[in-house]
C-alpha cells in the first residue's frame, strides 16, 4: 500500500533524491575532509541560482530542521533594537517566543489565525518603539495563506528596519524577490522536495558581514560562526553530508522542472484541480480578505457533524484495491475543531490528486450517511 502523503512534512520524494541514501553507505563524505568544500559550493551556488540570490545572500547551511534555522537567523541577525513579529498563526507565534526565550526585546504584533495584517500598524508599531527588525512568516502553513512580504518588506526599508521572513513553507514553489528580504529562513523538507535534515538561512551579504562581526545569542545557532566557516569550505561542527547530497540531487530535480517558476506551476495544477474538487465535494474554504492561498496546500473548514478524527482515519484505511490510502493533515491550535488542511506537496503525478478526490467524496458521503 502507497501511503500518500497530504502533509507538508514528509512525503514522497524525487528517484534521484532516494537515490542517495542507497549508494551513500558505500562512499561517505567525511564533514571536514577535502569533499566538503565542492559539495558545500554546489549545494550554495544552486540555491542562490534558484532564488536569483546568488550575488547577494550567503546562504548559511545548518543540521536542523526549519525551526533551528528560524532560531538560528532570530538570535544571529536581530539587533540590540529588538523585532517586532506580525503574526497570524502558528509559525509567527512560534518566532514571537523564541524571540522572547532568547531574551530579545520583543514586540508581538498578534492577529487571529489568517487575518491580514495592517501595514499602517506594523510601521506605526516599529517606529513607536523603535525596533531594528521586523519578522513574518511568508507563507503561512497553519492557514494555507499567504501573507503580504512586499508591503511588509517596503515598511521595514521604510523604517530602516531588517526584514526577516520564515519562508520555510513557501521558498521554491512560490516566488519570492529576494531583493525585499534582508534574512530569509528555510528548510530542504518542504518545497526542495529533499529529507528533513537540513535548513539553511540565506543573509543579504552587506548584514552577513556584521552579524560575523558579532557573537550570536545561542551556541551553536550562531550564523556568523557558520558563515565565517563556510566562506571557506567548511563548518564548525559535523554536518549532515548525506543530507547535502540530496539537497544537490533535489536542486538539480527542481532546476530540470524549470525552476521555482517550473515547480510554481505544477503546484498550481494541482491546487487547480483540487480546489475545483473541493467546490463540487461541498467542501468551504478557510479564507480571510486579502490572503491569497498558498500554492502547497488548503485549509478546508470541517463539514457539519464530521470530526477530523473520523475522516483521516477512513482516509488512512482508504483500499480501494488501487494500492493507495491518503493521510491528511489536521489544523493546528485554535483552529483545529474546525479546520483541517490538505497540502499537495511532493513527488506526484497529478493523478494521484484526482484518485485522492474521487476517495474524498466517497469517504465523505459515506460519513454522511452515517450521521
Ligand atoms: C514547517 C514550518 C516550520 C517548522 O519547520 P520544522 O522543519 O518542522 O522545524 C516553520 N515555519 C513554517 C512557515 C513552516 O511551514
Amino acid at each position: 500500500m502507497k501511503n500518500v502523503s497530504l502533509t507538508p512534512a514528509v512525503f514522497h520524494l524525487s528517484d534521484a533524491v532516494n537515490a542517495i541514501a542507497k549508494t551513500y553507505g558505500d562512499n561517505p563524505v567525511v564533514p571536514r575532509g577535502p569533499k566538503l568544500k565542492p559539495l558545500l559550493g554546489r549545494v550554495q551556488r544552486k540555491i542562490g541560482a534558484a532564488l536569483g540570490s546568488g550575488d547577494s545572500h550567503f546562504p548559511v547551511m545548518l543540521t536542523s530542521s526549519g525551526s533551528g534555522a528560524l532560531a538560528a537567523a532570530v538570535a544571529s541577525a536581530v539587533p540590540e533594537s529588538g523585532l517586532l513579529v506580525v503574526s497570524n498563526g502558528a509559525y509567527g507565534e512560534r518566532q514571537a517566543r523564541y524571540a522572547k526565550q532568547l531574551g530579545i526585546k520583543t514586540v508581538h504584533y498578534a492577529l487571529p489565525y489568517g487575518v491580514r495584517p495592517d501595514v499602517a500598524e506594523v510601521e506605526r508599531l516599529a517606529r513607536e518603539h523603535g525596533v531594528g527588525a521586523i519578522g513574518m512568516v511568508h507563507g503561512a502553513t497553519s492557514t494555507c495563506s499567504m501573507n503580504p512580504i512586499k508591503e511588509v518588506a517596503k515598511v521595514a526599508r521604510d523604517v530602516g528596519a531588517i526584514f526577516l521572513i520564515d519562508a520555510i513553507a513557501s521558498v521554491f514553489v512560490d516566488p519570492i524577490d529576494m531583493n525585499d528580504i534582508d534574512v530569509l529562513v528555510a528548510s530542504t523538507n518542504k518545497a526542495l522536495h529533499a529529507n528533513p535534515d537540513l535548513a539553511f538561512v540565506a543573509v543579504r551579504n552587506e548584514l552577513m558581514e556584521e552579524i560575523a562581526g558579532r557573537q550570536g545569542r545561542a551556541p551553536y545557532l550562531d550564523l556568523g560562526e557558520a558563515y565565517l566557516k563556510q566562506r571557506a569550505g567548511s563548518h564548525p561542527y559535523t554536518i549532515n553530508c548525506r543530507a547535502l547530497m540530496e539537497v544537490e540531487a533535489a536542486l538539480d530535480q527542481l532546476e530540470s522542472e524549470g525552476g521555482v517558476a517550473g515547480r510554481h506551476a505544477i503546484y498550481k495544477s494541482r491546487t487547480d484541480l483540487l480546489r475545483a474538487g473541493y467546490d463540487r465535494l461541498g467542501l468551504k474554504r478557510f479564507e480571510h480578505e486579502g490572503m491569497p492561498l498558498q500554492s502547497i496546500g488548503t485549509a478546508l473548514m470541517l463539514p457539519d457533524g464530521i470530526t477530523y478524527d473520523q475522516l483521516a482515519t477512513a482516509l488512512a484505511d482508504w483500499d480501494n484495491g488501487d494500492g493507495e490510502c491518503y493521510e491528511i493533515y489536521s489544523a493546528q491550535g485554535k483552529l483545529s475543531g474546525s479546520v483541517f488542511r490538505i497540502f499537495n506537496m511532493g513527488h506526484y503525478e497529478l493523478a494521484t490528486y484526482e484518485r485522492f478526490l474521487h476517495a474524498l467524496g466517497e469517504t465523505l458521503a459515506r460519513l454522511r450517511e452515517a450521521k
